[in-house]
Order: structure tokens, then sequence, then C-alpha cells
């Protein structure tokens, strides 16, 4: 061997050494996170609950449950606590930037919305996942930022929405059209498609086909065409209805009879319900009064043009009138008789909100809807099961999240008392791991006031009425 050659061969070997080293302090350096004397909600199949459970976070995993614990560990005093897999809510509207005005070409949006203060209130509230049901090219903006580490928030399932008539965005109205629209939104990387209220039939029975043929999943609203023939609207490709009210606005008495047809038409076709009963809940209380949206929790943290929206444009307040409060308590009792008769059929009740929709808070609503589905006659641990595990088995994710389990990402929260004994203990949150990383409630308190104060500052720099100006 040549003299140069050496030199040569000792410096290949001293850069590959230092990068075996750098490796090395990298996974040294690794987060490692365990979680001591807490009491562990698995939320499996059978729901085994670990009392007084070590578990141990590598990275973003769960490594082990009642393992050892190396001593680089970080440890948390899990002392009393309760763990719970991380909240899906699996109907969200997120606000992305946005122009309102007549647009022209390099013109862009006149609106920006912090990804981080938008994601904010889920991770506030537990909710590691969501799933946005009308989703737009800025929504894939937005996921990238959570998962290039920017920005800490959930994890996000997109769905591209589908209308009829002649309304704006993605609109069909022949079946040819249907099944286009279909395969131009799958190949713009959506997910899902929703399907809406003014879908003619042959255009929505093409898009549902279509879907099936491309291998996703379809959900939404049942349209208003099917209305003396709500039959036709029921297949095995249709694989959600979302809103309880899509099955009561079918319904000419509310009669026991409507409610037993559903049950039996849902079920033959295997379709699961997604009744977002705190939606007309709170459509309720915002038709009755503002007040009653002002004084929601979280409305703080809500962006000052939303807020101007849901205050000085509320198509529900100003429509009220005593016949429409009591058509809207008419249907939230039919709405709860619903999810009752369905969830005793056995059919998979899926936890969403519809939050984004005036009143209808990010992040704070999924707490008040498992609530509501207690109210209608789930138990706490059926509440639980339609917001983690059975969501992420209706996304096809469930070997990823929705237990906790070794080898499961680590979405989690920590609570301070035991969910299962009362639904409203999901509120109480001590901390929560999002993708692994550990936040805990002092950080999201100082993060949440810091927040609801810029926006005390920003309030009368944002005006609906004049979002156009711009
Ligand atoms: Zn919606």
């Amino acid at each position: 061997m040549q003299k140069r050659d050496l030199k040569y061969l000792l410096t290949v070997l001293l850069l590959t050494f230092s990068q075996i080293v750098k490796a090395q302090i990298k996974s040294d350096t690794a987060t490692l996170i365990a979680i001591k004397n807490v009491n562990i909600i698995t939320m499996t199949l059978e729901n085994k609950i670990i009392e007084n459970a070590v578990i141990l976070i590598k990275d973003k995993k769960i490594v082990s449950i009642n393992g050892t614990i190396p001593k680089s560990a970080k440890t948390i005093n899990g002392k009393g606590k309760w763990l719970i897999p991380g909240l899906i809510d699996m109907h969200v509207h997120g606000l992305t930037d946005s122009y309102y005005s007549s647009t022209y070409p390099t013109k862009g949006a006149t609106y920006f919305f912090d990804t981080q203060d938008v994601m904010l209130p889920y991770v506030a509230n537990g909710v590691t996942t969501i799933f946005d049901l009308n989703a737009r090219a800025e929504n894939f903006g937005q996921r990238n930022e959570i998962i290039k580490g920017h920005v800490i928030g959930p994890r996000i399932a997109l769905a591209a929405l589908i209308n009829g008539g002649d309304g704006s965005g993605r609109i069909a109205n022949t079946p040819s059209d249907g099944r286009q629209t279909v395969r131009l939104a799958k190949a713009e990387g959506y997910e899902f498609i929703k399907v809406y209220s003014d879908l003619n039939i042959e255009t929505f029975k093409a898009i549902i086909d279509e879907a099936n043929k491309q291998k996703i999943k379809v959900l939404g609203h049942i349209p208003d065409a099917f209305k003396s023939t709500i039959e036709e609207a029921f297949s095995p490709s249709f694989n959600m209805i979302v809103h309880a009210e899509e099955l009561a606005k079918q319904s000419k008495d509310y009669s026991e009879e409507d409610i037993q047809n559903f049950v039996k038409l849902s079920k033959e076709n295997s379709i699961w319900f997604s009744p977002t009963l705190i939606t007309i809940e709170r459509i309720l209380d915002q038709t009755i009064s503002l007040d009653n949206i002002i004084k929601l929790k979280g409305f703080q943290y809500i962006h000052p043009l939303m807020r101007s929206k849901w205050l000085t444009s509320n198509q529900y307040n100003k429509r009220t009138s005593p016949e429409f409060i009591a058509y809207l308590e008419r249907m939230i009792q039919f709405n709860n008789r619903l999810v009752k008769a369905f969830h005793e059929a056995g059919i998979p009740i899926i936890a969403g909100t519809d939050a984004g929709t005036s009143g209808v808070i990010y992040g704070f609503s999924l707490h008040d809807e498992i609530e509501l589905l207690v109210k209608a006659g789930l138990t706490p641990e059926e509440a639980l099961a339609s917001t983690t595990r059975l969501s992420a088995t209706w996304l096809g994710i469930a070997d990823k999240i929705g237990t906790v389990e070794v080898g499961k990402y680590a979405d989690l929260v920590l609570l301070d008392e035991n969910p299962l004994n009362d639904i409203q203990n999901t509120r109480k949150i001590s901390g929560v791991f999002f993708n692994g990383k550990w936040i805990a409630k002092k950080k999201i308190d100082n993060m949440l006031s810091d927040l609801a104060k810029r926006n005390a500052e920003n309030k009368n720099k944002f005006d609906w009425n004049k979002r156009k100006d711009l």
C-alpha cells in the first residue's frame, strides 16, 4: 500500500468513526420520558386498566409499559393520575389563510392565521388528531408545519368536499363529473371524500361508486334530493353519516318507526354514525342569545375575525323566533333518541364537533360532545372509545394511534381524575403528549393566556363586514 493510499484510508476511517460517534450522541440524547405510578386506561377492545404503572416513551412512540427505565429518562410523576389515548375530533373546519375579495393572478391571501394559534386550542384540550371535512391546499401546508416540528399540533386527516348545485368549491352535477372530481381529489392528495347536501341522486351514487373503486372512504350529508327515497342513499360504500340532523330532516314525524328504519339501513350497510350533537346545541344557544357564545369556555382563543363573524353576521341569531327555537329543541330530542337507538343496535358512534361553525370552539367542544354522548346513553368508556379507538379505526390508522399500547405513537393525555367515573374528568388535564412531545399544563396555560392577550389587543383590527376591503 502506498503512503498516499494509507492516508486516504485513515481519513475514511476517521470520518466513519466520527459519524458513528455523532449517531451515538444523537440516539443518547433522543427523548426518553417515563411516566411513573400512573393509572393507564388503555382503551383497547377489552380496555385493560393498568394501575400504578410506568410507561416509557422514546422519541415519538410508546416503547414499554412496566419495563425497565433507563437512568437517562426524564420522569414525570403520575401518582394518582390517569393516562388516556389522545382524543380525536372527527369533524372540524380549520382556519387557513384566505382572501374574501375578488382576486387576480399573483394576489394570494389577505388574511393570515398563525398555525400555532390555530392549533393551540386542540393542544390545550388533548385533541391529538383532527379530521378536516372541507380541506383545502392550505391544510396540507399546516399539516407539514406540524410534521416538521415548527408547530405543536394534532395529526390531520383531510377530506375533499364535493357538492352539487351552482355554488363555489368542488361542484359536480353529473355522474361523470362526480367520478372525475373524486379522481382529481385523490390525485391532489385528499384521503377521504365528503359528500354534501345539494348533490343530485345519480351524481351522489357515482361519487360513492368511484370512491369505492379508488379505495377511498366517503362520509357526509344525505343530499336533500333523497327526501322521499332515503333507502337509496344507503350503501356499503357510504361509510359514515355525519350530523344526526341529516336523519332528522328525513323524518316527517320524528317517529320511533323512522328511527328503527334508519338503524336498520345503517346496520345492513355497515354505515357508522357521527351525530355531532354539540353543533345543534350551540346553534340553539346562539339562536336564543349571542351572550351564550361570548361566555363559552375558549371564546377568547378564537381569532378576532371569526369572533366578529359569529357576533355580527350570525345567521342563526338573525332568524330567531319562538318557532325556530322550538324546532331546534325538538330536533335535539330526536337526535338524542337516534344516538341511543344506533348505539343500542351496535352501530359505532364517532365523536365529531363541526368545530369552526359559529359557537363551536376548537378543542373545547370535543369534551362537550363526549359529555353529550354520555347523556344520550353511552357509558363514559363508550364515549371515550368514540373519540379514540373507534375514530382511529374508521380513519384506518388504528395500528398507529387510538389506544395506549407499546408500539403506538405517544399521543396521550394525562388527567388528574378518572374519566371512567365521570366523563367531565377528561377536562381535568395535567399535561399532554403530542407525538411523544410532553407539554405540561403550565406551559399550555402560558401559551393560552398569551393568545388571549394578543386576540384582545387585535380585537378592533378585524371586522367581518369589512373583510372584502383587503
Ligand atoms: Zn362540517
